[in-house]
């Protein structure tokens, strides 16, 4: 069922339970006290006809048991009105008298009213009086701590149930057009919260089914739960279609990167093949340039090797490493790279850490590697490491052409390579680090300025951090 004819349902359905119970509360309330006013209306009217029957003082035949008072009509008469009607009874239920408004109409004989008067009870009933109900309230009248008859007071209740009719019709019909009313409001309202859903759905389904993963949601300037989906989605869409990319490129740049050394050995084999090979000179070339190749290509498919094992948990050979030598040959090895380029050691602490050491020494060539690759000849490449209390530092600063903000939350991504970069990579070296630093428990930043150069920092945990993993700094961010 679809989700707005179950909000109209269930709006509907709880609207009209809490109509419905309202109704009837309010039926039974007015019922009520309507019933107990008009009871409390003719207990009041018979307990001053009591008390004017008294101050008269009533005589009782004594041979008879008849009651005699003089002007006894009068006097009820003074206490009746057109809707209430009042008879004296004897104490068998035979009427004394009645009031004019009853005309030749007494109350109906009831046993019960009788017995109960005798034994000093007063008494209501309910009785049919020419096809109209009558409420009739019933006194006992003593004399010397004797019943000699009663009071009894009547008041026609046709008015009741003729304002409860009315009433309850309406409150049905009310509740009717009510729930009617509530069910159009709510389709409206409803159609109208869940039109941007919709509108989702249909340029969802549009993106989905086309080749194309660049189309976006539109948004809007609200910040409503459906906008906030839309931004989710977007953000979806952004990662998916990076990823795409990146499959696209890793094909694309795979098969360039190992193309270009498959033909320079192609054509040094076909060199020897011709000749070459005779002349010791062509053959220590051909045979170094092959060589140089061929490392090239283990090169990339070790990186990819890697980050798949990264992927399936691959797990790291844990020693006790001396990051101060490390770093040593790590210099060395730059030295030997960076022709041109001022490469230096800068500030250098003693540091052990327990860890990979060729995973470590991987990460910080790859550091170094970038640095020198993005830095001009005449620049500067600082190697330095810092032991704090809680973290071990290892910088890589260089003065080359730094990285655009824009791109420097990508860097770490996967076959990410910079835009302008006219040096060959696969974009997997940053990745790769990353990876090796958190798999000890670290994290590698960035600060970097355009045109003026980078440093990298690699952050290891002490092992006093280690131990207490919550107390990692958590401001470790991409810093600009
Ligand atoms: P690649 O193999 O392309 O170097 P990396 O993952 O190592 O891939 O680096 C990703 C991108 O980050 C590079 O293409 C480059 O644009 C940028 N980058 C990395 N290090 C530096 C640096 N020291 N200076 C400027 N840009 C850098």
């Amino acid at each position: 069922m679809p989700i707005r004819t179950r909000l109209i349902l269930w709006y509907t359905i709880l609207l009209g339970a809490i109509l419905i119970g309202f109704s009837f509360l309010l039926y039974g309330v007015l019922g009520y006290s309507l019933n107990v006013q008009v009871d409390r209306t003719l207990a009041d009217r018979a307990q001053q006809i009591g008390a004017a029957i008294e101050a008269q003082g009533i005589i009782v035949s004594e041979k008879t048991g008849k009651i005699y008072l003089p002007q006894l009509e009068i006097l009820v008469n003074v206490f009746s009105s057109p809707a209430i009607f009042i008879q004296v009874v004897r104490a068998d239920g035979s009427a004394v008298v009645a009031t004019h408004n009853l005309g030749t109409q007494r109350f109906p004989y009831d046993k019960g009213v009788v017995l109960a008067n005798n034994q000093g009870l007063a008494t209501y009933r309910t009785s049919m009086m020419e096809d109209s109900p009558l409420r009739i309230y019933s006194a006992p009248m003593l004399v010397n701590n004797q019943v000699v008859g009663a009071v009894q007071v009547g008041q026609s209740i046709k008015f009741i149930e003729e304002t409860l009719r009315q009433v309850l019709l309406i409150l049905t019909s009310g509740t009717a057009l009510g729930l009617v009313v509530a069910a159009i409001v709510g389709a409206f309202v409803s159609g109208q919260a869940l039109r941007p859903i919709e509108q989702i759905n249909q340029t969802a389904t549009r993106i989905v089914s086309a080749p194309d993963l660049k189309q976006r949601l539109p948004t809007s300037k609200t910040n409503d739960e459906v906008n906030r989906l839309t931004v989710t989605i977007n953000g979806m869409l952004e990662r998916l279609d990076n990823f795409f990319q990146a499959q696209v490129r890793l094909s694309a740049d795979v098969s360039h990167e190992l193309r270009t050394p498959l033909t320079a050995i192609r054509g040094n084999i076909d060199l020897l093949r011709s000749g070459a090979a005779n002349d010791p000179a062509e053959l220590a070339e051909a045979l170094s340039i092959i060589d140089s190749e061929l490392n090239r290509m283990s090169r990339i498919v070790a990186d990819l090797l890697l980050l798949s094992h990264a992927d399936a948990g691959l797990s790291l050979r844990m020693q006790t490493v001396e990051l101060d030598t490390l770093i040593l040959e790590v210099y060395r090895q730059a030295r030997v790279m960076g022709n041109g380029l001022n490469i230096q050691l800068g500030h250098e602490d003693q540091a052990i850490i327990y860890g990979d050491a060729d995973r470590l020494k991987q990460l910080l060539i790859n550091l170094v590697t970038n640095a020198i690759k993005h830095t001009p000849s005449g620049g500067r490449v600082t190697i330095s490491l810092y032991q704090d209390e809680a973290w071990i530092r290892v910088t890589v600063a260089d003065t080359g052409r730094g990285i655009a903000p824009s791109a420097l939350p990508h860097i770490f991504e996967r076959f990410y390579r910079g835009e302008n970069n006219d040096q060959k990579g696969m974009g997997l070296g940053l990745s790769i680090a990353q990876w090796i630093a958190q798999a000890h428990g670290g994290r590698i930043t960035v600060q970097s300025e355009l045109n003026h150069g980078s440093e990298f920092t690699l952050w290891l945990p002490t092992k006093k951090t280690a131990s207490q993993a919550d107390s990692r700094p958590t401001k470790l961010k991409y810093l600009t």
